[in-house]
């Protein structure tokens, strides 16, 4: 049975301070221009961090962002082939690139720090090629804004724990702030910690449970031991089901 809000809330809290403590403070610093925060991301998806950085730079040898618009689409996908389904993402750079354009004319996106959280995640999801995750990280990591990027491991770790229920991870992001306090800096260092250990320990497939600082309250510990399964085999209540069914524990 689920958890009780109040509980799950100090539970994140808990594993805060745990992960804190195995992976230490990180501070909260921009890593990159907004407009390159925003690209990258969108690049990111289902790519290396290698892959991701090696693709925008290429993309940069096109020129600048109105070059980039106006190149052929064909040239675009070429350029960041090192990012995965890049004949997807390039026309949704470009229509991204265009909009951005001709809402603020230009690629400035400081105004993005003045705008109610709300308004600033609506405008930036209302941009053809970007979801609330890709939002969140520019408004969290280039903006000290008090959202929370739920990628795959976020999404992952606090899963099997107990933390949240089997959902998308859209709607983590929701459940998952909701019990958060509205603090950048913690926000910011619970989701690079997150995602570490989410890479590291508790991978999608055998996660390494006998080393992992969170075991001692992991619902999926308790339920499996040290065989937990893969993420997308396992659901609620201990049964397996089919890898590509819906989300797992
Ligand atoms: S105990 Fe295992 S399943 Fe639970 S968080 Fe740690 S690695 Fe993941």
């Amino acid at each position: 049975m689920a958890r009780p809000e109040p509980e799950r809330a100090e539970l994140l809290r808990w594993m805060f301070e745990r992960l804190r403590a195995e992976y230490g403070v990180r501070p909260l610093v921009a890593r990159r221009a907004p407009m390159h925060e925003l690209i990258s991301t969108i690049l990111s998806q289902r790519t290396t961090h290698a892959d991701e950085e090696a693709a925008y730079q290429e993309l940069l040898t096109l020129g600048d962002w109105d070059t980039i618009i106006e190149a052929p689409t064909d040239a675009v996908a070429h350029a960041i082939r090192r990012s995965n389904y890049p004949e997807q993402k390039a026309p949704r750079i470009q229509a991204t690139l265009r909009a951005i354009r001709e809402q603020r004319g230009g690629y400035d996106l400081d105004f993005l720090a003045n705008l109610p959280v709300k308004d600033a995640l609506k405008w930036l999801t209302d941009l053809p090629g970007v979801g609330v995750k890709t939002a969140s990280l520019v408004l969290l990591f280039n903006f000290s804004r008090p959202v929370f990027p739920v990628d795959t491991h976020v999404h992952r770790v606090t899963t099997r724990v107990g933390v949240i229920p089997r959902m998308g991870e859209q709607a983590a992001h929701r459940v998952l702030l909701g019990l958060l306090p509205p603090d950048p800096p913690l926000l910011y260092e619970l989701h690079v910690n997150l995602l570490r250990h989410g890479q590291r320990v508790c991978t999608w497939t055998r996660p390494k449970c006998p080393v992992c600082v969170l075991r001692e309250r992991c619902d999926a510990f308790a339920l499996y031991g040290n065989n937990v399964p893969s993420f997308g085999e396992q659901k609620a209540g201990g049964g397996r089901q089919k890898a590509n069914g819906p989300a797992g524990l």
